[in-house]
């Protein structure tokens, strides 16, 4: 009896994917994705998580419908929507909250009952900060004068919508909302709670939107190891890196236990199909031998060298096996260039 191999959404109720890197690169759809995330939308939920505050969900979901997608609002969670969940945690019901951002913010700031206001001098409950490319010396001001604690107190909340270093956009890479949030936190001397990935709770946010009560039912899918798959490890979701976008082998080799993903994807055709057993062989003096489909990597010792070619993907599947294997940082080992290609 020949037992079907199984696929990345085997028992998956719930797809969530990371937009740029993994949807679309610049103006264009990434080749397959459109097609691929339809298909698994016909057989269960699938939602798009953004961590950039500077749009709206609705805005989202029309770029995603312009591409080709069958996408609603409601299937896009951002990181202003999982800052309100904290928001909602540290500050009171309609209290009034300084908001550093713009609208996409503003908008889920007031839907969520708060009175905004851009003054320090309006006594703010708390201050809610993500991007915009608005945002400018004077907001983050701002923000210093609210958040500065009385002597002996701790200061009122302070949630940023996530901490991206850079952000893409159509003219290159820009300073992202890390960048704001470092320069408030230089005059204040203290940090925000985080809502967007690597932090939990936009991914607890999800879970929520799509009644999704067990994690691992979830698939998360991301380009980036350090914000997407780390962060739904954490979570406690399955995870899958999609070489389109910025990691690549030169990344996953080194990846240490936590940011480890369970599928690695070359593109999202290969979401419905069989995903290759990955096969371990000990054999004599504890040599080791990684297969992927025809790939095969060999460890002798501090030795990792590939030793049957295979497809791209899978000579990147059987080399991190191998690495990882072997409980040995990178820099201890000596690996073949081969598998950086
Ligand atoms: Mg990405």
């Amino acid at each position: 009896m020949s037992r079907r191999a199984s696929t990345p959404l085997d028992g998956i109720e719930l797809v969530l994917t990371d937009l740029d890197g993994v949807v679309y690169q610049g103006p264009g759809a990434i080749p397959h994705a459109v097609d691929a995330l339809n298909a698994a939308r016909a057989e269960r939920r699938v939602g798009y998580v953004t961590n950039n505050a500077s749009r709206t969900a609705a805005s989202v979901a029309g770029h995603l419908g312009d591409l080709g997608l069958e996408v609603a609002e409601e299937d896009v969670v951002t990181s202003p929507q999982a800052a309100i969940v904290l928001l909602q945690q540290h500050a009171p019901a309609g209290s009034t909250i300084l908001v550093v951002g713009g609208e996409g913010l503003t908008s889920v700031v007031e839907a969520a009952g708060f009175t905004v206001t851009r003054s320090a001098d309006d006594a703010p409950a708390a201050v809610i900060q993500g991007f915009a490319p608005e945002v400018g010396w004077q907001q983050l001001a701002e923000a210093a004068f609210a958040l500065r604690a009385p002597e002996g107190e701790d200061g009122i909340p302070w949630v940023a919508t996530n901490t991206d270093w850079t952000i893409p956009v159509a003219r290159g890479i820009a300073p992202g909302n890390g960048t704001l949030v470092s320069a408030v936190h230089t005059a204040v001397g203290r940090l925000p709670v985080v809502a967007g990935k690597p932090e939990k709770a936009i991914f607890d946010a999800a879970l929520q939107r799509f009644a999704v009560a067990d994690a691992a039912s979830a698939l998360f899918l991301g380009d980036r190891l350090d914000t997407d798959i780390i962060g739904a490890n954490r979570a406690g979701l399955r995870s899958a890196i999609v070489l389109t976008g910025i990691d690549r082998a030169k990344q996953l080799l080194p990846a240490d236990a936590d940011s480890r993903p369970h599928f690695i994807l070359g593109d999202l055709r290969e979401l419905d199909q069989p995903y290759p057993e990955q096969i371990v062989k000990t054999g004599l003096r504890g040599v080791r031998k990684h297969r992927s489909g025809d790939a095969e990597v060999v460890v002798d010792g501090s030795q990792v060298r590939l030793s049957k070619p295979g497809s791209a993907v899978d000579v990147v599947r059987a080399g991190t096996a191998a690495v990882w294997g072997t409980g040995t940082p990178i820099y201890a080992l000596d690996v073949d260039p081969a598998l950086y290609a």
